[in-house]
């Protein structure tokens, strides 16, 4: 902890970054994000197991883009999710410095292609909760899956956070807020709620980076972030294709191959 610190406090005192983004501490045993812009802030970071949010959401916030280049402080799953920010245009390759931190080591990443390099050993962890909810789903029948996942939706309150806290939601102007025309109803109610969760859910196919921070971040626990894990996992299965790992842009929804199965097509 105390060579990031002091890494930290070298990146700004260099101004190689004009912020660095990371932990600390916030409400009983839990974490928030930490801006840090001046080396008097810097012993207010914290790093443990409770440090679960995906900072690659603030990355392209424009507040912070306007600052100017920024160090995240990054598990697995924020860099997953920074390199496909990049893969998708919303931030340039050399934006962002990368400090992956992995067990006591730190490591420095400036780079797409060295950010590719190392994501490649990395595999993502379900935690035991998250693996017997989809042993679940998958002894279901498809009505008993859609009957699962209409009751935990009808529980949705429309608060947005799931959205909010995703590093892949980052339109500025998201359909759900549009009110001419109103595409989606506002109120939570089983139809709309049914709605916003399937075109969010469509949205993220093939880009999901897999951090279950949706799911994290739900007040009534709905586990919202299997539903875009499930289908990742399906577009990595039909098409090869694995978000957060390449920098080429590589969408699957948005190519196609001569050869590709028109079965769907009735
Ligand atoms: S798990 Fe949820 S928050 Fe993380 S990238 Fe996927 S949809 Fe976004
Ligand atoms: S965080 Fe939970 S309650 Fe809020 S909109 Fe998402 S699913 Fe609904």
């Amino acid at each position: 902890m105390e060579a990031l610190k002091q890494r930290v406090k070298e990146l700004l005192a260099l101004a190689q970054v004009k912020a660095v983004l990371g932990y600390t501490k916030g409400t009983g045993d839990r974490r928030r994000p930490l801006f840090i812009r001046a080396a008097g802030q810097v012993d207010q970071l914290v790093l443990d197991e409770a440090c679960t949010q995906n900072l690659a959401a603030y990355a392209t916030k424009r507040e912070v883009k306007q600052l100017g280049k920024v160090a995240v402080i990054s598990l697995p799953s924020t860099q997953r999710a920074l390199l496909q920010l990049m893969a998708e245009r919303q931030l340039r390759d050399g934006e962002v410095v990368v400090l992956a931190v992995d067990g006591s080591e730190i490591k420095e990443i400036t780079s797409a292609s060295a950010l590719e390099e190392h994501l490649a050993r990395k595999v993502t962890h379900l935690d035991s909760e998250d693996k017997a909810t989809l042993e679940r789903l998958a002894a279901m029948s498809r009505e008993e899956r859609w009957g699962f996942w209409r009751k935990e939706l009808s529980r949705c309150m429309k608060c947005y956070a799931c959205r909010n806290s995703c590093p892949m939601c980052y339109c500025e102007q998201c359909t759900m807020d549009c009110n001419r025309p109103q595409w989606v109803p506002v109120a939570s109610h089983a139809f709309g709620n049914l709605e916003y969760h399937m075109v969010r859910t469509m949205h993220l196919a093939g880009r999901c980076v897999e951090c279950g921070e949706c799911g994290r971040a739900c007040p009534v626990g709905i586990p919202v972030h299997l539903l875009t894990y499930c289908t990742e996992e399906s577009v990595h299965e039909q098409f090869g294709q694995c978000a957060g790992r390449t920098a080429k842009l590589d969408y699957a929804l948005a190519t196609f191959k001569a050869d590709d199965q028109e079965s769907f097509i009735r």
